[in-house]
């Protein structure tokens, strides 16, 4: 392994510290190094594989478009992208889909709805956008933009202009911040990147409250939370709160490269054509992809398991906050828990990983539990078993 990591870091640019391990393969809830050696995973890609490594159903789907179509333009109707999008659109109980083909370039799209939707009521382009402190959005320029983490935007200046940080569950602050020209308000439900910090029920429906009062639209980054990851397929339906544009990513192609911005019919009436567009997004290969992941939920009740597993997790977790005096907090929704610790987690999280556990961070000091949605009982007490060890040794 230590060749290829030697090669590595020799022609990958240096973005990551990455785990000093190769990654071969992977089946169910476990993936292997290129030594044979065997990981439980509590990672999931960055909640990416939901369905676990190596689903028959899903990589069969895959393989036959491999060798039916790959690829058309936007300028071309296919008909996985169409059943995607119909699957997609009722799942999350909006109108109208845009394929990306990242996180990143969902909120891009997001963004610029919501900035053409301001022009077309207003007359005037110039929509300010209102962001949470602590937010992740991604990585390009705008969604960059929006990411309430100061060193994340710094060097990168000067980003887009007009937006605005709130406090996160801080409902005043969100008032303070608006003014004639607020054009929407992007939340994630519950914060990733940020360090699984979910909404407080008030905070998302107050949210809610401010919008409709204001005729400002109310943006939801399910990329992380959303997909079942907390529960219900999107998080906001946990909350019973409507937003009028989404954007989801991660698990919605389960491994290939798939996002999509989703919004009211009122809302999609901003774009024209020649507004936005995507060379790739949504080409039939991908859709292939949604469309078994959306099938596979229904058909394997993933949902239900979340909402069973994701107790028993919790649970376990809350057991060794009980346990260990260092454990400060414990947050999260679902199959999105967070441990934070009174130190860095860095090294608990090594050597987890040295003892076949695979686990990251969000932020410095909280342990993140992103496990495939497929994942039992069993595989918590394992995890439970190897991190009470880590935790031990501190
Ligand atoms: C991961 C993530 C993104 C960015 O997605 P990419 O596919 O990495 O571009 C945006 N928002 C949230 C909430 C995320 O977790």
């Amino acid at each position: 392994m230590k060749q290829y990591i030697d090669e590595a870091e020799k022609v990958l640019m240096h973005t990551y510290n990455r785990y000093k391990i190769v990654l071969d393969h992977g089946q169910g809830m476990y993936l292997y190094d290129v030594n044979g050696k065997k990981y439980l995973d509590f990672t999931a890609g960055i909640a990416v594989f939901a369905l676990g490594y190596n689903m028959e159903e899903y990589n069969e789907a895959l393989k036959k478009q491999v060798d039916t179509l790959m690829h058309t333009s936007n300028y071309f109707y296919s008909i996985p992208t169409i059943e995607a999008a119909k699957k997609l659109a009722k799942a999350s109980g909006m109108d109208r889909v845009f394929f990306t083909n990242s996180g990143t370039e969902a909120v891009e799209g997001a963004i610029k709805l919501a900035r053409k939707y301001f022009y077309k009521k207003k007359g005037k382009a110039g929509g300010e956008i209102i962001s949470m402190e602590g937010s992740f959005h991604g990585r390009s320029m705008g969604a960059l933009s929006i990411t309430g983490t100061k060193k994340y935007r710094e060097a990168f200046e000067p980003l887009i202009g007009g937006v605005k940080f709130a406090t996160f569950n801080n409902l005043d602050s969100v008032k303070n911040n608006i003014n004639d020209n607020t054009c929407a308000v992007i939340m994630e439900p519950v914060q990733g990147e940020g360090g699984i910090y979910p909404a407080t029920e008030d905070f998302i429906n107050g949210v809610r409250k401010i919008c409709d009062d204001k005729g400002i639209l109310l943006i939801f980054d399910e990329i992380q939370c959303g997909m079942g990851r907390t529960g219900s397929m999107f998080s906001y339906q946990g909350y019973g709160v409507k937003p009028d544009i989404i954007t989801c990513a991660k698990a919605l192609g389960c491994g290939v490269p798939v996002g999509a911005f989703v919004a009211t019919e009122d809302v999609s009436g901003a774009f024209e054509p020649g507004d936005h567009g995507t060379t790739y997004g949504g080409n039939p290969f991908v859709g292939v992809a949604v469309n078994k992941v959306l099938d596979i939920y229904e058909s394997e009740s993933i949902l239900d398991n979340v909402n069973t597993v994701g107790q028993y997790l919790s649970l376990k977790l809350d057991e060794l906050k009980q346990r260990y005096s260092f454990i400060t907090d414990h947050r999260g929704r679902g199959l999105m828990q967070g441990l934070e610790l009174a130190f860095p987690v860095e090294e608990i999280i090594a050597n987890a990983l040295n003892m076949g556990l695979i686990l990251i961070s969000a932020g410095k000091y909280v342990i993140r539990f992103l496990p495939p949605l497929i994942l039992d009982k069993s595989h918590v007490d394992k995890m439970i078993d190897i991190l009470t060890i880590c935790l031990d040794n501190v």
